[in-house]
């Protein structure tokens, strides 16, 4: 039948149904990242803009310090790695020792961070969005960077690992990162209630220490918030039921009223 119809209306036919699906996929996407949005009226683009600004300043700087530094103990042999062939599971212990050993560097630090004069000096550039996006990942002060940013040098100083690790531990870094700072939550709502799963933080996890400044300072996992009392009372609750009303953010120092 397609041999009686004029090339123009084959076109315009052609055009109907691909109108129809970029439709239907941009209204399912846009539909997906809308249920997920944690903050839905949360977004600023003046502090988007600071926070590109800032962003280019953390990563010139932190840059031109990590990386040189990193060079400098990897020539005078204070770095090395093993590069014998390796068990998978080897690799997969040393990922889990990084992984936690980050985390109790970063709860730790971040903890200090959050005290006076240290946040106002260092921290406070961070939490310029109470909802954080993408580009709040790098909007940090440069001293801030490296305190975290450091531990990579300094855990391969003290620990002989197999290049494969680092290949999953690098990504690690970034990947958790963005997704954390992303505003978007992508994991499930039972997360918080496997005995398996609650142990690692979410999007929402710090979604609400920027939103609340005085809870949830964990980097990968739960475990020290749950074991020191530091975890947002409310925060399960609004894990699971994220249309619930939120309360009114803090200014950092203040104790959550709502
Ligand atoms: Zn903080």
């Amino acid at each position: 039948m397609f041999e009686n119809l004029t090339s123009g209306e084959n076109l315009l036919r052609l055009w109907f149904y691909g109108f129809l699906a970029v439709g239907l996929i941009a209204g399912i996407a846009s539909g997906f990242f809308k249920a997920r949005k944690i903050q839905p009226s949360g977004f600023r683009w003046k502090i988007f803009g600071h926070e590109i600004g800032f962003g280019a300043i953390n990563v010139f700087i932190s840059g031109f310090t990590i990386g040189p530094a990193t060079a400098w103990l990897t020539l005078n042999g204070w770095i090395t790695f093993n590069e014998a062939p390796v068990e998978w599971w080897v690799i997969a212990l040393e990922y889990v020792l990084y992984f936690f050993l980050f985390d109790t560097w970063f709860y730790w630090l971040h903890r200090w961070m959050h005290r006076e004069p240290v946040y106002t000096l260092i921290h406070k550039l961070h939490h310029h969005s109470t909802s954080p996006n993408l580009m709040t990942t790098l909007s940090v002060n440069p001293l801030e960077s490296i305190i975290n940013g450091g531990f990579v040098p300094l855990f391969l100083t003290v620990f002989v690992v197999h290049p494969e690790s680092m290949a999953l531990i690098l990504p690690t870094n970034i990947i958790m990162g963005l997704y954390v700072h992303s505003g978007y939550e992508f994991f499930p709502r039972w997360w918080n209630k496997s005995w398996t799963t609650k142990w690692f933080i979410t999007a929402t996890f710090h979604d609400q220490h920027h939103h609340y400044f005085v809870h949830n300072f964990g980097g990968y996992t739960t475990i020290w918030d749950r074991l020191c009392g530091t975890m947002r009372p409310k925060f399960e609750a609004d894990y699971a039921n994220p249309k619930a009303k939120r309360g009114r953010a803090p200014e950092a120092g203040q104790t959550e009223t709502a």
